[in-house]
């Protein structure tokens, strides 16, 4: 069903929001070539230098697991076993552990690198049947501070534009975020689009000068953590200017009066002095989005990845708000995903504090939904632990055995050497994962092999809510399994009814089936109609057989009053700051060509010719006075641990800051590439996000 003329199978890129779609073409002995899909409405066939090198990572199998592993104890080697044996045991310990502890003994981290099917089967295997809704996804890492904002403006974690409305904008603000690098092919329209009409302004909001500095009209090149007070002066120079939209605001918003009172708290001149950019500058960009008739504000890690994440959202979307600048033709704010699938697992409700199809976990009614459709236990009304707290109970000895798929935590969380203790004093660790690479791997009483991109099908959702059909081209090697089928069989050793699919289809069907009557119906929506319509957005209206490209085009919101709500949190400065001992902000972030912790992307020679080494980016003037030149090696410190790399000593940053991209983590033994030994696990009190984007480190000269 699946095979298309000339073996050619259609997917999408498994890398970031974006969502591009793809041919895989099979050649000999499973050997696959991947060319962008020219009928595909997100790319027309154009890919990222990512994307463009997916099939060696596919076509490389040399790291790939092929067989279960188990130990009986931890210093007991691991061994080959059947699935049988390794799923048996798995399901004996995980019975005997809920026996004793609860069901809140055990969790699950996994990934929005998941399929939709996948999401959706283990949410309800871990929320409907164990009855814990200790199931959290790296997601958290990456956009819960978001999805929060949303729900809190808009009533709904949705999205409201679609990329169309790049061509239709006229002026775009990006704050933190590096699209250029991070979310090439869209920034390509943007560029495509500025090119064609060179008076569209855009405004760049970055402490750092990155390649999407390139393209704007205007670098803000703030202070970090800062970003709240330079949202705020924004606000209150359009309403100063007579900028917003008096009858949008009036008929379709709440708050107007409370965010007026906040953002007029500071003057424009203290503003400038505390985000270090120059008020005229400010005044620039408030004119550039006053004057603009299409306005969309475009944001990633930078704002999500803090401690006041949730509030810096906030303070963005507010801009969209009090100009109207929503639900029209080329406006909207548009949070950039940075997982291929965040949107299907937030769908399907992949986080610890979510339900599926976007019920409440703390509404009895979608609970009772819920209970009776799958004809599980009783679903708890009390938020799982979330990425960083799964981490702190296994090493407090709260949580007791831990299922990780798909991700590799041990780079990828702050303050990493604590998820290491963590790893071992848990009793009882599971390893689901495709590569032999990842270090969790060494901390595994069970290895379980999972089949990777272009050997399983399923569905993602990209940055727009399109959901695209992903199909399988070849087989998986050696035992390696479909995470979705995994997940039957462990429920199936767990006396769990229900889970018996014949194909991923019948998992989607049932997603389908929640979605009805909600905001986010795919009513009738199947694979083959995916398929005929070439992908959908989200809500999809079944008799016109066409999904929806713009959201709140009624100006009707998901909120109880069906209003907008404009929130005005007060600026709070909650991160490490710098002091005598550590005088430096750190901020990471990614690079070009590597995709997190680097288990496909760091296996493409060609990827790794771009920057082949951790780095430190730091100021001139900094350098100077720590006697650092570049090109030499540099200690950093937190109070959480070390790390020592090259400098690269370029104006490209503020003096006072210091970068470290995210991806390297232990290599030959030695972690000292991996940043996360001295990030901060201090995590937003709303979204639970970590602070990522900055930290107090001191930087030595070797
Ligand atoms: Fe893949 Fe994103 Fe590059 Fe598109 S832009 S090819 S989705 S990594």
């Amino acid at each position: 069903m699946n095979k298309k003329l000339n073996n050619v199978y259609k997917s999408t890129c498994c890398y970031c929001g974006i969502g591009c779609g793809v041919e895989i073409t099979v050649e000999k002995n499973q050997l696959i070539s991947v060319a962008g899909d020219t009928q595909h409405p997100v790319n027309q066939g154009k890919l990222c230098s990512k994307g463009m090198n997916l099939q060696y990572t596919v076509n490389d199998r040399s790291d790939r697991l092929l067989y279960p592993e188990m130990r009986y104890h931890r210093s007991a080697p691991l061994q080959r076993v059947s699935w049988d044996d390794a799923m048996e045991r798995t399901a004996a310990v995980f019975r005997a552990l809920i026996a004793k502890y609860g069901p809140d003994s055990v969790a699950f981290y996994a990934s929005g690198q998941c399929l939709t099917e996948e999401y959706y089967i283990l949410n309800k295997l871990v929320k409907g049947f164990i009855g814990t809704n200790n199931i959290d996804t790296n997601s958290r890492l990456c956009m819960s501070s978001a999805v929060a904002a949303y729900k809190k403006t808009l009533g709904e974690d949705s999205v409201p534009i679609c990329y169309d409305d790049i061509e239709i904008a006229d002026c775009f603000l990006v704050t933190g975020a590096n699209p250029a690098w991070c979310h090439p092919i869209l920034w390509r329209r943007v560029e495509a689009h500025k090119a064609k009409n060179p008076a569209t302004k855009i405004i760049v909001i970055d402490p750092r000068v990155t390649d999407t500095c390139a393209l704007a009209d205007l670098h803000l090149q703030i202070n970090p953590g800062t970003d709240i007070v330079l949202n705020y002066a924004l606000g209150r120079l359009l309403i100063e200017q007579g900028d917003m939209d008096l009858d949008f605001i009036e008929h379709h918003t709440e708050g107007y009066a409370q965010y007026k009172e906040r953002v007029f708290e500071r003057t424009l001149l203290e503003s400038a002095a505390i985000c270090g950019v120059a008020a005229e500058d400010i005044e620039l960009a408030a004119s550039y989005i006053g004057e603009s008739k299409g306005f969309l504000s475009m944001w990633t890690m930078g704002l999500n990845q803090s401690v006041v994440g949730v509030n810096k959202n906030l303070s963005l979307i507010a801009l969209n708000l009090i100009t109207g600048k929503i639900g029209k033709p080329g406006s909207g704010p548009f949070s950039l995903t940075g997982q291929p699938n965040a949107m299907g697992g937030r769908e399907v409700g992949g986080l610890a504090n979510l339900l599926p199809a976007h019920r409440d976990m703390d509404n009895k009614t979608h609970r009772d939904e819920l209970q009776q459709f799958w004809s599980g236990t009783i679903i708890s009304g009390k938020p799982g632990l979330t990425a960083t707290e799964m981490f702190e109970a296994l090493a407090d000895g709260r949580l007791k055995a831990i299922w990780i798929l798909c991700t590799n935590p041990l780079t990828s969380m702050p303050n990493v050497r604590l998820v290491e203790k963590a790893l071992h004093k848990a009793k009882f660790v599971v390893v689901q994962e495709i590569s032999n690479k990842p270090q969790t791997l060494a901390f595994a009483d069970v290895i379980l092999p999972a089949a990777a991109w272009a050997e399983k099908e399923g569905t993602m959702t990209n940055s727009e809510r399109r959901i695209s059909h992903l199909h399988k081209a070849i087989d998986p090697p050696g035992e390696a399994r479909p995470d979705a089928e995994i997940f039957s069989l462990f429920a199936e050793k767990m006396g769990f009814k229900g889970f018996a699919y014949q194909t991923p289809q019948d998992i989607y069907k049932e997603h389908v089936q929640l979605t009805v009557g909600t905001s986010i119906t795919v009513q009738g929506l199947d694979y083959t109609l995916i398929d005929s319509l070439n992908t959908v957005q989200w809500p999809f209206n079944v008799d016109k057989k066409k999904g929806t490209a713009r959201l709140f085009a009624d100006n009707k919101f998901h909120t109880v009053s069906g209003r907008a709500q404009l929130h005005s949190p007060p600026v709070q400065y909650l991160s490490e700051m710098p002091d005598l001992n550590f005088p430096f902000i750190l901020t990471t972030g990614r690079i070009r060509d590597q995709w997190h912790t680097m288990s496909k992307t760091g296996k493409v020679s060609k990827l790794n010719q771009h920057i082949q080494n951790a780095f430190l980016e730091i100021h001139p003037s900094d350098a100077v006075s720590l006697d650092l030149r570049d090109g030499q090696l540099a200690n950093i410190y937190s109070l959480r641990g070390e790390v020592r790399v090259r400098a690269r000593v370029s104006n490209s940053i503020k003096p006072g800051v210091v970068f470290l991209p995210m991806h390297w983590g232990k290599i030959l033994g030695s972690d000292l590439n991996r940043a996360n030994n001295l990030t901060n696990d201090l995590v937003d009190p709303i979204s639970k996000e970590p602070d990522f984007k900055f930290c107090a480190v001191r930087v030595e000269k070797h």
